[in-house]
Formats: structure tokens, C-alpha cells, sequence
């Protein structure tokens, strides 16, 4: 018997998929230390149809309070399993152990959150011109599919399956073939929280084939997917036949901004784990960074300091801050982007080569004397790789900043709060914080502007995006 699951998890029970099996790596040795069992489209019609039967026979009906119950004790099953949950995250995706505590307990606030929010999803009464009584009910919409990717694969999957079971909904959860473990230990922690079976659903297989399928099962009302622009797209495709609720949280490519009368010193000491964090397999890596022309020098210097200390290795020991990239494939294409740097003559100050032999390792690289034209400065590149320009004109810079299809996140540095706020405001992008780079919170929306995605996670509006509204009329 393996330490975690390695079947689908299908209407309570583990079975076998009919697809061909998904080889399970880790990151930082470059072993394969497991095989998942793949759902094809047979498996997922399954979930789907026992999803729907869930619903129907108690989970749309059952009383708030009682659900609630069900979500914190699924809550505390993560919290009593912290330890276990990250050491599988950083063995399948290499994040450092610290961060993957972190998101482990994360994990288990955004259950306790939504267990709680259950009692504040409210309607409106409204004053109608006719008289008579109106009021809006929110209700559930039925199955709703959660598509997630392989950077965050806890914290992602906590984020989509919490609103949409809070708010009455089944949920059949797809993780990323890369990284589906937490995933699965998801669905056991569900289960041995006393979740009625069918109510979460957890089914790994190729986005081509169980993605797909799932995206276009006639009974799915809403898919809440997060990942790349390109995949987005073509769910937002395949929704629109049925007209499908979509929630996408997509790219990335946001701007760090740094005003010589902030405390620049410090913004250049945190910021590279603004970009570097996750080894920069982050949708709110800050990788294109403005820093006003006077102190760019010396910004840049601290701030190449500040990544040259950074402790790159082990994901297993506590001390290390940034460990492998997922793959192969995926270290390979930054170093596509930094050798087209290099060759274009680029400054790459610090980083871009492998530290060692054995490990998708690659050292945080920083380039400066880019171009607005260069793809490194243009694109999301999904690794550690940042890239800085100097500004001396406000409204130019932030011509520059929203001169992207993206708008997911950034950050503002001054000690001018109405420069910071004016800033802010002028930022074409979902998210942005000022002197600090922390900009998602459970009880906050989340999400993107322009290609950066549609919708909300997290905050009650993710919750009331899991819900159709009602409107009643009472007539005198
Ligand atoms: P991805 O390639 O788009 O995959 C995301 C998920 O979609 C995976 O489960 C994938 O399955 C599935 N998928 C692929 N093709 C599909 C299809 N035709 N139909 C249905 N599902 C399909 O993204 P990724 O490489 O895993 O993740 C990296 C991307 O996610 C980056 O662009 C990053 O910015 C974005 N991201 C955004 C946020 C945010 O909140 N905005 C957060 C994290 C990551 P397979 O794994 O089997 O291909």
C-alpha cells in the first residue's frame, strides 16, 4: 500500500483509470518515484454522473450549519496532516519544505474561511417600483469542474474546491499531470472528514483527454480553471457551447516599481523573492522591474547582492529559499529566453546557468539593458528570470508597466503614499500592493485583468461566483 494515493477517487471509492499511467518525478533528483492512475473520458462521464447524483440526493439541500460542520472538520484533517501533505508537495513539485508547510496550512484556512462564510452568502430584499415583496436567493449551480496547474497544486486546488462545496456545489477536480499527489490526498482528506461520496471527486489524466472531456460533460455548470493563457482560452472555447460559467486564473508578467523616495534599500532585499519564489513558477512573479533612473545602479546592486545570498538547493532542508523548476522541459525554455538575452547582449548581472548536475536547478537570473521589444521583458517566462529597466517620467513608466496583454499583480515602492496610491490605481491589474509584495490574502478577491484571467478567487466574490442568482416576486 502506498503512502498516498495513487487511483482516482471516484464516487467514495479508488479505482483504476483507463489511461495510460502518469510517471511522477521528483524535481530536485530527477527520479520517478511513482505511477498515477489516468482517467480518460469513460472516468470522468463516472465523476461527473455521480457528482450530479450527490447534489441532487442531499448536498445542494443539506442545512448550511451542517455543511459548514463538514468543511471544518476537513479543515482540521489538513491541519492534522501539514507535515505530510508538504513533504509530498516538495518531493513532487521541489519547493522548498518551508514554503510547502506554508501552503499546506494555507490550504486548510481557505477551508475554515468558506466553512464560515457559508452563514454570510446572502440575497437581497428589493424595493420594486410595483410594490409587493422581491428577494434574491444565491443558489447552487450543480457540478462544477476545477482544472488546476502544477505550480501551487495544494493551495490552487484549496482555492477552487473550497468556495464552490461551500456554496452547495460537487466538485470534480483535475490537477495537473505533473503534480496530482495533494491532490489526491485532498480527496482522502475529504473522505475521512465524513464528505457524503461524489461530493469531491478527484480525477488525474491528460488535459487533452480527461481535461477535456471534463470541460465539455453537458452536466458540468462551471469550470474553474487556473493556468496558462493559451489553455484558458480554449476552455473559454469549449465552455461556450453549453454557456458554461467560467472562472480563469491565467499568465502573468507584473510590474515591480520603485520610486527613489521609497525605502529602496529594502525593496531591493525582498525583492527578489517577488520573482524568485516558486524558482519563479509563479502567476505574481514581479519579473519586469522599473526603477527610477537615479538609484538604478545602486538598486541593482543591492538587489543582485540580495539574490547571490539567496539559498538555492535542497527543497527537503528547512534553510532553502529556492529549490528545482518542475521539469525539464520547463528549465529549458528560460534558458531559451536567456540565451536570447545573452545573444542580443543583455546584461545577465547574476544567474542563468545550472549549479550542478543532477536537478532541474537554475540559478535567479538577472538581466538588465533590455529592450520593451525583447521577449524576455514581453513574455511570461515561468522560471527565475527578472528584467529591469531604469524611468525617469512617471507617465511614461506607467505606459511601459500596462504595455502587456497581461494584469494579474505588481507592486508599488514609495514613501509617498499619494504617488503610491495614484500609482496604484493607474496599474492595469487585479492585484497590486505598495511597499510590500504581499497581495494575496484568503478573504480578498484574486484574479486578473485583460488576458491575466476572468473572475475571482478567493473572497466571498469566489464563493458567490459558485452560485446562480434568483430572483423571487411576491405579488400583493
Ligand atoms: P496549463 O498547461 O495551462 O495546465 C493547467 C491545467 O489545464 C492542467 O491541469 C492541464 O492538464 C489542463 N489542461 C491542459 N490542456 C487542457 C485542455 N485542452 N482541456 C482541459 N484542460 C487542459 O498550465 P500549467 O503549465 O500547469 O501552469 C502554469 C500556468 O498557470 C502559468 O501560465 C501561470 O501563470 C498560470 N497560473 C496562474 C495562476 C493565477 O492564479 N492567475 C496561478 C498559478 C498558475 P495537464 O497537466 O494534463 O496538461
Amino acid at each position: 500500500m502506498s503512502e498516498f494515493p495513487t487511483q482516482l477517487l471516484i464516487n467514495g471509492k479508488w479505482i483504476d483509470g483507463s489511461g495510460d499511467g502518469l510517471d511522477i518525478t521528483n524535481p530536485a533528483t530527477e527520479q520517478s518515484f511513482a505511477e498515477i492512475s489516468a482517467a480518460t473520458a469513460g472516468e470522468i462521464n463516472q465523476a461527473v454522473e455521480a457528482g450530479q447524483a450527490a447534489f441532487e440526493s442531499g448536498w445542494r439541500d443539506m442545512p448550511p450549519g451542517q455543511r459548514s460542520e463538514l468543511l471544518h472538520h476537513l479543515a482540521r484533517r489538513i491541519r492534522d496532516n501539514v507535515e505530510s501533505i508538504a513533504q509530498l508537495e516538495t518531493r513532487n513539485v521541489g519547493k522548498p519544505i518551508s514554503d510547502a508547510r506554508w501552503e499546506a496550512d494555507a490550504g486548510a484556512k481557505v477551508f475554515e474561511y468558506y466553512a464560515g462564510a457559508i452563514g454570510h452568502l446572502c440575497g437581497q430584499t428589493i424595493p420594486v417600483a410595483r410594490g409587493g415583496f422581491d428577494f434574491t436567493l444565491r443558489q447552487p449551480m450543480g457540478v462544477i469542474a476545477a482544472i488546476t496547474p502544477w505550480n501551487f497544486p495544494f493551495l490552487i486546488a484549496c482555492w477552487k474546491v473550497a468556495p464552490a462545496l461551500a456554496a452547495g456545489n460537487p466538485v470534480v477536480l483535475k490537477p495537473a499531470s505533473l503534480t496530482p499527489l495533494t491532490a489526491l490526498l485532498l480527496g482522502q482528506l475529504a473522505q475521512e472528514a465524513g464528505l457524503p461520496d461524489g461530493v469531491l471527486q478527484v480525477v488525474p489524466g491528460a488535459g487533452s483527454e480527461a481535461g477535456n472531456a471534463l470541460a465539455t460533460h453537458p452536466l458540468v455548470r462551471k469550470i474553474g480553471f487556473t493556468g496558462s493563457t493559451e489553455i484558458g482560452a480554449k476552455i473559454m472555447k469549449l465552455a461556450a457551447n453549453d454557456i458554461k460559467r467560467v472562472s480563469l486564473e491565467l499568465g502573468g508578467k507584473s510590474p515591480n516599481i520603485v520610486f527613489a523616495d521609497a525605502n529602496w534599500q529594502r525593496a531591493a532585499d525582498e525583492s527578489p523573492m517577488s520573482v524568485f519564489a516558486n524558482t519563479g513558477q509563479d502567476c505574481c512573479a514581479r519579473s519586469r522591474m522599473f526603477v527610477e533612473q537615479s538609484i538604478f545602479d545602486d538598486f541593482v546592486n543591492q538587489f543582485v547582492a540580495a539574490t547571490e545570498a539567496l539559498k538555492i538547493g535542497d527543497p527537503t532542508l528547512d534553510e532553502t529559499q529556492v529549490g528545482p523548476m518542475v521539469c525539464a522541459s520547463q528549465r529549458e525554455l528560460s534558458e531559451t529566453f536567456i540565451a536570447e538575452a545573452r545573444d542580443a547582449n543583455r546584461d545577465i548581472r547574476t544567474g542563468g546557468d545550472r549549479p550542478g548536475d543532477s536537478g532541474f536547478y537554475l540559478n535567479p537570473a538577472v538581466i538588465t539593458g533590455v529592450e520593451t521589444v525583447d521577449r524576455a521583458w514581453r513574455e511570461e517566462i515561468f522560471g527565475p528570470v527578472v528584467c529591469m529597466r531604469p524611468f525617469t517620467d512617471e507617465a511614461e513608466m506607467l505606459r511601459e508597466v500596462n504595455d502587456t496583454n497581461f494584469g494579474l499583480s505588481g507592486s508599488v515602492w514609495s514613501s509617498d503614499l499619494n504617488r503610491a496610491l495614484r500609482v496604484a490605481r493607474q496599474v492595469e491589474s487585479g492585484v497590486i500592493s505598495i511597499n510590500t509584495h504581499s497581495s494575496v490574502h484568503t478573504e480578498a478577491p484574486f484574479g486578473g485583468f485583460k488576458r491575466s484571467g476572468l473572475g475571482r478567487d478567493l473572497g466571498m466574490s469566489a464563493m458567490e461566483a459558485c452560485t446562480e442568482v434568483k430572483n423571487i416576486y411576491v405579488g400583493e
